[in-house]
């Protein structure tokens, strides 16, 4: 069977490792069209708009994207590419694996995590009230009036929506996802302690939820003190799930438990499609380099496979990119021991390692 996939390559880093990504991918055989689509300043240059209504429809038709990096002005420009593509297609949960690789340069070993993290709603829904404009002004006597809470006239405002229907979905996912892959326990994290309408609902849902789904245990951990635990114990925890900034923050961070953003890959899953991004960025000094890894991309390549239901392909993937790691040789610089090391190959090479570990691995030959 073909599949069809919308290819995001994206900017920065983005055009090499989607190469090298797609090049894994079709060295499994599995059948892969792809409709490529540009998003971001190379978009906004030629449609006037960093996110064109083409690619969406791609994505609403072939219900699969796998996506590089997408570069977001700081301060000024247009709003992230990323967050308005999870908004608009509801790719409410974002998943994110964080699993030790023998050969990862990194703290600990072992660790095999998963972030769950809520995709549409908190202080990342992009409801903001600009300093000094009148309806920030409006909206400072009003909290002023009604809740009798001072709030300094030169603030700039960022609203955090958390709610009941948001929070049910995003739980339940991550309950689903512990039954289907073997896992034992679901940790919700929160500040519901400070903030009780927002973190507080989402507590109070996440308990309830829990209580639909017995098989699998449940706990809830406030948010700095989970910080502390994952950096000391992270063996003790197996899915989190998390509303979207928490998400978003915890997730580097135990990409920083497991090596680094290079092998850190990712979903965002609705009930209208799934996108396959890395957890990093377009990391733009490194543009045009053929320095960076391309392993996050490509084990996202994996995640989707996995979705497509390719489980042989996606396995074979998987430990093409385990073999190259542990073996040390042919692997880009931030997976050496010293970052300096002069054997650190480029993405491309990398690439090219693991497509023919994939390929003697399908032909049942040793490389
Ligand atoms: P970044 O993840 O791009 O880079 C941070 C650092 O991590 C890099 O300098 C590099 O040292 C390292 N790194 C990242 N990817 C790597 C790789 N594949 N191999 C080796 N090292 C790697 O984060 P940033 O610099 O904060 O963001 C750059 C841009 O990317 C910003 O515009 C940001 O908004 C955007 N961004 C996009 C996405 C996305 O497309 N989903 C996600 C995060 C950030």
């Amino acid at each position: 069977m073909t599949h069809t996939v919308t290819l995001i390559p994206g900017d920065g880093i983005g055009p090499e490792i989607a190469e090298v990504a797609k090049s894994c991918i079709e060295a499994t055989g599995v059948q892969i069209r792809w409709e490529v689509h540009e998003a971001g300043e190379e978009a906004v240059k030629k449609f006037g708009t960093p996110l064109p209504e083409s690619l969406l429809e791609s994505i609403r038709q072939n219900k699969i994207a796998l996506k590089g990096p997408v570069t977001t002005p700081v301060g000024t420009g247009f709003r992230s590419v990323n967050v308005a593509l999870r908004k608009t297609l509801d790719l409410y949960a974002c998943l994110r694996p964080c699993k030790s690789y023998p050969g990862v340069p990194s703290r600990f070993s072992d660790i095999d995590l998963v972030v769950v993290r809520e995709n549409t709603e908190d202080l990342y829904a992009g409801i903001e009230f600009k300093q000094g404009e009148p309806d920030t002004d409006q909206l400072i006597k009003f909290v002023e009036e009604k809740l009798h809470q001072k709030i300094r006239p030169d603030s700039g405002i960022s609203i955090k929506p958390i709610s009941i229907a948001g929070t049910k979905r995003i739980v339940q996912f991550a309950f689903d996802y512990a039954r289907e892959n073997h896992r034992k326990k679901v940790t919700a994290v929160h500040k519901a302690n400070i903030m009780k309408f927002s973190d507080g609902l989402y507590l109070e849902v996440a308990r309830a939820v829990a209580k639909e789904n017995p098989d699998i245990q449940f706990e809830d951990r406030i948010v700095d003190n989970m910080c502390m635990q994952l950096v000391t114990r992270p063996h003790e925890y197996d899915v989190l799930v998390l509303p979207n900034l928490y998400g978003d923050i915890l997730s580097d961070l135990c990409a920083g438990l497991v090596g680094g953003l290079g092998v850190a890959p990712g979903a965002n899953i609705g009930m209208n499609g799934a996108l396959f991004e890395p957890t990093h960025g377009s990391a733009p000094k490194y543009k045009g380099m053929n320095k960076v890894n391309p392993t996050a991309l490509i084990l996202s390549g994996v995640l989707m496979l996995r979705h497509l239901k390719e489980h042989d392909a996606a396995n074979c993937l998987e430990r093409a990119i385990a073999e190259v790691i542990r073996e040390g040789r042919q692997v880009t610089y931030d997976l050496k021991n010293r970052r300096d090391d002069a054997t650190a190959v480029g993405t491309r090479e990398m690439g090219e390692a693991i497509i023919k570990k994939v390929k003697s691995n399908l032909s049942g030959v040793k490389s």
